[in-house]
Parts: C-alpha cells; structure tokens; sequence
C-alpha cells in the first residue's frame, strides 16, 4: 500500500510518500509560507530531481491539491491517480490523556483532536486544518491520527505529575505528557531490533537532540519518563527553548524588563536554549559545534551547557530505571553530531561507557558506537518518524 505521510505546521506542511510494502520513501517534499508571500513547494521523487515551485498557496487546502498535482503529475509523478494513495497518515502533536495509541479519524475523533488543541494551541489547529484539508480532496481514502504524546501515555501517575496543587491535574489536566513520541518509540523498538535482544527485557535511554529535544527513559517496552512536560518548552535545553528552569526567573525577568507573560513564554520558546547561551551567535549545532572547535568562548558555553545538561538527565533515568542497558543517540544532532555524543559520554564512565571513537565519527547508520567491552551499549540510530507513522496507518487500515 501506498501512504502519504503529512505533518502540518501553521504555515508549513511536510509530505512523504511511503510505499508500506519496501518501506522505502517514494516522494517527498515540503511547502513553506502557506497563506504568506512567496508560498514555495519542493518536491523531490525518489531518484529524481528536486524541483522547487514558488506559486501562491493562500491555505492548507491549496497546499494538499499542489501536493496531490505534483505526486500524480504526468512527468514527475509517483502515481497515476489519487486511488493510488491506499491511506493518509497525520502527525498530530496533542493526544492528551484521550490518545494512548493512534486512531483512526472520524467526525468523533476530529472533535476530540479540537478539545486538545488547548493544551497544543500552536500545534493541534494547523494538524486540524491538514486533517480536513485531505478530507476534502480525498474523501474516500482512510486517515490515521498518530499523536506525539502517545507513546509517553504508559508513564506512572509519579512521573506525570508536578508539584502543583492536585485540583490542576483533576480541573485541567495539567500534567507531563511528553512529545516526539513517535521518534522515541521508533528508536527504542529499532535498537532492540539491531542488538538482537527482545525490547521487552531492555532498560533503554533515548536521545532525540534535534531542534527540539527530549529525553525518554523506556523499561520493558514502556514508556517510563521523559523530558518534555505539559508543552514541548520543558526539559532539555534546545535550539531555541531553555527547557527546565526556576520558574520564579519569569517573575524576576518580567520585572526587570518590563514584559508581559507572552512576551516572556516567545524570549523562552525563540529567544533562549543554545541561541541564547551563545550570545545570538546560532540556534545551529553546525555553527556551535565549528565555534567550539575554533575556541569561541561563546560557542564553548553553549555547547558545554547543552552536554551537561543531557548527561544529567541520563544520570536521572538512569536511576529512575534502577540501570541502563543501551542509550540511543538520534535526530538532527544525536545522529550528526559525534562532539554532542562526545562529551555527553564524558559523564558516563560510572556506567562503564567507552566510545569508539571511529565508529562515533560514523554518519547515518544504526550502529553500537561503544567499545565491546563497554558495561552499557551507547548507539546511533537514525529516526524516521515518517515510516513509523506509515506503519501506524497501514497497521489500522488493514
Ligand atoms: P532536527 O530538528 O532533527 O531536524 O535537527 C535539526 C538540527 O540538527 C539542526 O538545527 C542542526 O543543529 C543539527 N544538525 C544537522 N546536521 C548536523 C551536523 N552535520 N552536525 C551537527 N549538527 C547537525
């Protein structure tokens, strides 16, 4: 079966087409500035070239009927017709406490999506405006929701909740949820697969360091802690986002710089994390990462803050756990990023961790990059939340 795989942001919408049966990527592409000037489509077959289209895209249905032209196009198309596509998966950020696994959408489920989008305001509309966008052009093909936060829902009531009055949790729902739950699951499933060892029997760390990063802690198959709480802002410091910190700070900040609570939530989602800490210099790990290697004072802070902080929350779950089996490094900077793992490994040696140094410079590959004779295995395993969101749909569909 062939499934389109889209992850709707409020001005973005990324695709790909998956043919479930190779599970290889058969299309893939993106629009950008949906509903701004200079709307822009890149569309790339597998083994063809990139094109990019810059043409008006003045909604999200305009969008999905561009990339339905280009999938089926006579020259560069992928198929002949829409019939082709057998189902549609959608990423969906929120699945609140009403999502432990992905479903199929129906009118009940998009109510269900739309009475979340209170805890994902930026997030769950746009997924939305993506889900209705398909419904209307392709009406007869079956969509599957497949929910960030789900993977995270078998987390004890001990690590969901805060220190905050209980009445919160009962009147709001305000409780960690957790978030790239996809990737997390993913990861974890894949390195049991790789080592050969049944993922119900391993105490498993994963690292997904990209823009956003989070940090889970899976026992047994189950998902037992993570990083990322009631929004994706908690945790680990980011590109962007500060993750954990005093929340007396906002008060201080506010004062001293005369801001007001939105003002302050945009300094802590766009303004802070490794952007922040480097004086402005990036929010990239490229830059960071070359700064380090030239001595700039400021890239050093940031990367060696960033490292630290991963490090501390491995010690956590690793103690939440009672031990570690394998920790897994992935996303744009887990999996590219062989000075990240570096350092963070520095920390390690109470769990018996030796890096290969050789194998952490390798690229792209599901490998162990420790020493055999290393107590914990630590591996790169790149993610692929696209497949895993195939398979999620296929699985449903069938
Ligand atoms: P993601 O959100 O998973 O797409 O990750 C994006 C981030 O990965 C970028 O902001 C970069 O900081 C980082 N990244 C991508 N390629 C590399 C690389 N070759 N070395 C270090 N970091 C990288």
């Amino acid at each position: 079966m062939k499934v389109l795989v889209i992850n709707c942001g409020s001005s973005s919408l990324k695709f790909q087409l998956i043919d479930s049966e190779s599970e290889q990527c058969i299309a893939k592409g993106l629009c950008e500035r949906i509903g701004i000037d200079g709307s822009m489509i890149t569309y790339s077959p597998a083994g063809g070239e990139k094109e990019k289209t810059v043409t008006p895209m003045p909604d999200h249905t305009e969008a999905i009927r561009l990339v339905l032209n280009a999938l089926t196009n006579e020259k560069t198309g992928v198929v002949k017709n829409l019939e082709e596509i057998g189902a549609v998966g959608h990423r969906v950020v929120h699945g609140g406490e009403k999502f432990a696994e992905s479903v199929i959408i129906d009118d009940d489920v998009i109510k269900e999506i739309e009475a979340c989008s209170d805890l994902a305001p930026l997030h769950n509309p746009a997924n939305l405006i993506g889900i209705n966008a398909c419904k209307k052009l392709m009406p007869n093909t079956p969509m599957v929701a497949v929910f960030d936060t789900a993977f995270h829902q078998t987390m004890p009531e001990k690590a969901y909740l805060y220190g905050l009055p209980y009445e919160y949790y009962e009147k709001y729902r305000v409780r960690r949820y957790g978030f790239h739950g996809t990737s997390h699951s993913y990861v974890s499933k894949r390195a049991a697969q790789v080592l050969g060892v049944p993922y119900e029997s391993l105490k498993i760390i994963v690292c997904h360091l990209g823009n956003g990063a989070s940090v889970s802690a899976v026992k047994n198959g189950k998902c037992v802690d993570t990083s990322m709480g009631l929004t994706p802002l908690e945790g680990l410091i980011m590109g962007t986002r500060s993750g954990d910190m005093d929340p007396a700070i906002m008060e201080y900040i506010a004062k001293k710089e005369n801001l007001n609570m939105d003002q302050l939530i945009n300094v802590l989602n766009k303004k802070s994390g490794v952007l922040g800490l480097s004086g402005n210099l990036s929010s990239d790990f490229r830059d960071i990462e070359s700064g380090y290697f030239e001595g700039n004072p400021d890239a050093i802070r940031a990367m060696t803050t960033y490292c630290y902080h991963v490090a501390k929350y491995i010690g956590a779950y690793t103690a939440a756990m009672n031990g570690v089996d394998v920790i897994c490094f992935t996303a744009g900077v887990g999996e590219n990023g062989p000075l990240v793992r570096s350092l963070v490994c520095d920390y390690l040696g109470y769990l018996g961790i030796t890096l290969d140094e050789e194998l952490n410079n390798k690229r792209g590959e599901d490998i162990v990059i420790t020493t055999p004779d290393s107590r914990t295995k630590v591996m790169t395993i790149p993610t692929n939340e696209e497949l895993a969101i195939a398979r999620e749909t296929v699985a449903l569909v069938k």
